[in-house]
């Protein structure tokens, strides 16, 4: 995959591939119907911030950060849909690396299990994920915001490979 550059580590240790994140991150986001309201509020607090990267939704969420924003978003589909998979499938192409995902603690959806696939690709790619206000907060306030940033990524493969052999 040409955004990952290099397979770095010591024998012995845990091998580690780097993907490179641009200064111009691609932020998904999304929220559940009762955490909506909760990250548009969000949303327009972080504007300026926001409105420096590429913006990614699913279609409700972006549907709503568009209308009552003015943000530029590509969406996907609805959540329930299959836009939760579609995000996790950018993410795992590496066109996606960052997550803002509001789920909602309380109450159960129809596609629960797109929504722990996605929580597990975004670990699994090791983008930053925030999943509440407070994370969000501290996310989008780094410094790392607005500069190049190497994220580190087990080597799986090599890891793989020994599971085959042994
Ligand atoms: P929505 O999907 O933005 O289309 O509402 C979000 C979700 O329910 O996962």
């Amino acid at each position: 995959m040409s955004v990952i550059k290099e397979v770095i580590g010591k024998e012995n240790l845990m091998p580690y591939q780097k993907i490179s994140m641009g200064k111009r991150k691609k932020i998904a986001l999304i929220a559940h119907d009762n955490k909506k309201p909760d990250l548009v509020e969000w949303a327009d607090f972080n504007k300026d911030i926001l409105s420096q990267h590429s913006l990614l939704a699913t279609g409700t969420t972006g549907e709503m950060l568009s209308r009552e924003l003015g943000l530029e978003v590509t969406r996907f589909e609805s959540g329930p849909l299959g836009g939760d998979q579609q995000i996790g499938a950018r993410i795992t192409e590496g066109f996606i690396d960052f997550l803002v995902f509001f789920w909602d603690p309380l109450e159960p959806h129809p596609h629960d299990p797109d929504v722990k696939a996605l929580l597990r690709i975004a670990v699994v790619w090791n983008i930053p994920l925030a999943c509440n206000r407070a994370s969000a907060d501290f996310m989008i306030s780094s410094p790392l915001m607005s500069e190049e940033y190497d994220r580190l990524l087990i080597d799986y493969k090599s890891r793989m490979e020994k599971r085959y052999i042994t």
